[in-house]
């Protein structure tokens, strides 16, 4: 995929402990066109020495008039923020932006963008069979490709939806659609436990004891509602925020979370096993309400932003940005940004160093042996493994198996992951060449029909087959539906697929997200990810008309340096500091950054 980098300029910000960038070199600017469009960087080494290779832009607003609250800023020295915009190849027209006020800057030129459509008619409530029974209609990613195993009540015996319920806190405050509001006290634990493992936030949370840098948000969140989502909610709050939220996935919602946020007095709209008209429904609730519009939206998948383009354009006059998290949501700005449909700009929070190298890395090395060993009990010493993609995702999936003794397989078609592979010690192999042999399959490609009947048909007799990315298209799970196969619910999440001479497969969360739908994540890992929201939302929220564009941004360097030395107390972890003469030798401020925005880590 071609990228080009563009950028922005934001007011510098000194972190109250960590370096700040007083002494940063001036950069290499690129220039923007008149028509606020920006230039793309092809070779990013043509950037220069490294301090001055982050490319840059002439800000559109005047230096220094933002202010991230807790992140003092320094009107007059300006590090460099920088926007990504891919190109995407499906594309083929030119670009144009859709100002606030509606008008269009320059006509599009490309295709619509396609986001699925919701077919049924959002305000008519279909009986409860009905509303369980509604053809899939929204963005698969969405609602297919994550089912938490990590809520620890269970009220299934409990049939009346939620929608049907009449729902008050101890304080007779009925904002919200939940579950059950008695199960609050045992999700406080939950949240409680998660803070432990959650210290930039918490961190955050004290520096904003008098400042408040998000006073006046009001912050529409669609994400999993999980215990660490509570924590960002509630440091979110802290800093300021008034919050709605709804879940971006109908299975993820740990209910006894949602019952705390609502016993804490947030309007949340969210419980596990809502239907797809359930979901629209939940997040129509978090925006549509009298006498309270939003004015930040923080996405994940981007269905909330969907929802608010198609039912209440309008609303976007008043947003002042979005951060969005995930790759599927990115994905949508980005085709948004290309149709010249995106009126707000928009942090994707997604490609920070803090989110790619961590959550898809680590959290996915810690999590895939959970999944599989809470599923299967598998044994993975001598166990033959193959590992379809080899990013950031199966990374981590192949160090973890082979940390346990597994013999593992790559396939990949990108010869520099291929390279890596290889170099890393595995055999790089097509997936037929080793189907007939191997024990476990993993998908972690973000791709489609990688594993398809063909293959599933020449599997061995007890394969396990699984899924890591995010959308549920990886594994054509839709071809094992037919009338020859017998599929068997072995447990939760593990069904038993077999053909007609007694062989079995055993598939996984029906080929959904393995490690999200069977077993629970690192909870520093989604801090560091939280964190880096964060400070997207007080970076969006706090920049001066003009700093930001109707574009895709990426949070500045220097930001994701200050959400990873957030992390690193927890680790008494020691950096060293670059003397004077060091930061002279290389270039660089003593503070950060340190690296340009180009470096691959
Ligand atoms: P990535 O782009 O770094 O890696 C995907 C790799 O798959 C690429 O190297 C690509 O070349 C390769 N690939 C694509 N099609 C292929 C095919 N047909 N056969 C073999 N290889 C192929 O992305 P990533 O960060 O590793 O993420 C992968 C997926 O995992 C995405 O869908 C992402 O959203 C998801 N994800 C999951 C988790 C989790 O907790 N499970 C966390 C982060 C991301």
């Amino acid at each position: 995929m071609s990228v080009q980098v563009v950028a922005a300029k934001m007011a510098e910000v000194e972190l109250k402990d960590v370096p700040t960038g007083k002494d940063l070199p001036a950069g290499s600017p690129m220039t923007p066109t008149s028509e606020g469009k920006t230039l793309a960087r092809n070779d990013p080494h043509e950037a220069g020495s490294s301090a001055a290779a982050s490319p840059t832009a002439e800000p559109s607003a005047k230096a220094g008039e933002g202010s991230l609250g807790l992140l003092t800023p320094n009107p007059a020295k300006m590090p460099q923020a920088s926007a990504m915009k891919r190109s995407d190849p499906q594309q083929n027209g030119g670009e144009a932006f859709v100002n606030r006020d509606g008008t269009v800057a320059e006509a599009p030129r490309m295709k619509k963008i396609q986001f699925a459509d919701q077919k049924q008619e959002f305000n008519k409530r279909p009986s409860k069979i009905g509303r369980r029974s509604l053809s899939r209609s929204i963005s698969q990613s969405s609602t297919d490709s994550y089912s938490s195993a990590a809520s620890y009540t269970d009220s299934s015996d409990d049939e009346t939806s939620p929608r049907d319920k009449q729902q008050k806190n101890s304080k007779g405050n009925g904002d919200f659609c939940i579950k059950n509001i008695k199960q609050a006290d045992f999700g406080r634990r939950e949240i409680e436990i998660a803070e432990q493992e959650m210290p930039a936030l918490m961190a955050l949370r004290k520096r904003a004891q008098g400042e408040k840098p998000l006073a006046g948000a009001k912050v529409v969140g669609c994400t999993h509602i999980t215990a660490q989502t509570a924590v960002l909610m509630e440091t979110l709050s802290a800093l300021g925020a008034q919050c709605r939220w709804a879940a971006c996935n109908i299975y993820s919602t740990q209910n006894e979370v949602a019952a705390a946020l609502a016993e804490g007095g947030f309007s949340v709209f969210a419980w596990k096993g809502e239907s797809e008209d359930d979901f629209w429904w939940c997040i129509d609730r978090c925006v549509n309400v009298e006498g309270w519009q939003p004015n930040m939206i923080l996405d994940d998948g981007g269905d909330l932003t969907h929802w608010i383009y198609k039912k209440y354009p309008n609303m976007f006059k008043k947003i002042k940005g979005i951060v969005e998290e995930s790759v599927t949501g990115v994905h949508r700005l980005y085709q948004l940004s290309k149709a010249g449909k995106l009126c707000v700009p928009a942090m994707n929070v997604n490609d920070s160093v803090t989110k790619q190298k961590f959550d898809n890395l680590y959290c996915c090395r810690e999590s895939i042996l959970d999944g599989l060993k809470r599923t299967t009990d598998v044994m993975f010493g001598g166990k033959q493994v193959v590992v379809c993609g080899y990013g950031e995702v199966g990374k981590g999936c192949c160090a973890a198996l082979k940390a346990m003794g597994s013999i593992v397989y790559v396939t990949e078609i990108d010869p520099i992951c291929a390279l890596q592979a290889c170099m890393d010690g595995f055999r790089l192999v097509k997936l037929n060449e080793v189907i007939r042999q191997v024990d476990i399959v993993i998908t972690c490609t973000g791709n489609k029909n990688v594993v398809v009947r063909e293959y599933l048909d020449r599997m061995k007799n007890g394969c396990i087959v699984c899924n890591m990315g995010h959308s549920n298209t990886e594994i054509d799970v839709a071809s094992l539906r037919t009338p020859e196969l017998t599929w068997e619910r072995v447990r939760s999440q593990v069904d038993h697929v077999i053909w007609p001479d007694g062989k079995r497969i055993v598939l996984l969360a029906e080929g959904r997200l393995l490690n999200l739908s069977c077993s629970t994540v690192p909870t520093f890992v989604l801090s560091i990810t939280a964190t880096t929201q964060a400070l997207a939302l007080i970076e969006l929220y706090n920049a001066p008309e003009g700093r930001y564009k109707q574009d895709v941004y990426l949070l500045p360097k220097k930001m994701d340096e200050y959400v990873a030395s957030l992390h690193l107390p927890t680790f008494d972890a020691h950096l060293t500091e670059l003397t004077d003469e060091q930061a002279k030798y290389l270039g660089l401020n003593k503070n950060g950054p340190f690296k340009p925005n180009y470096y691959r880590y």
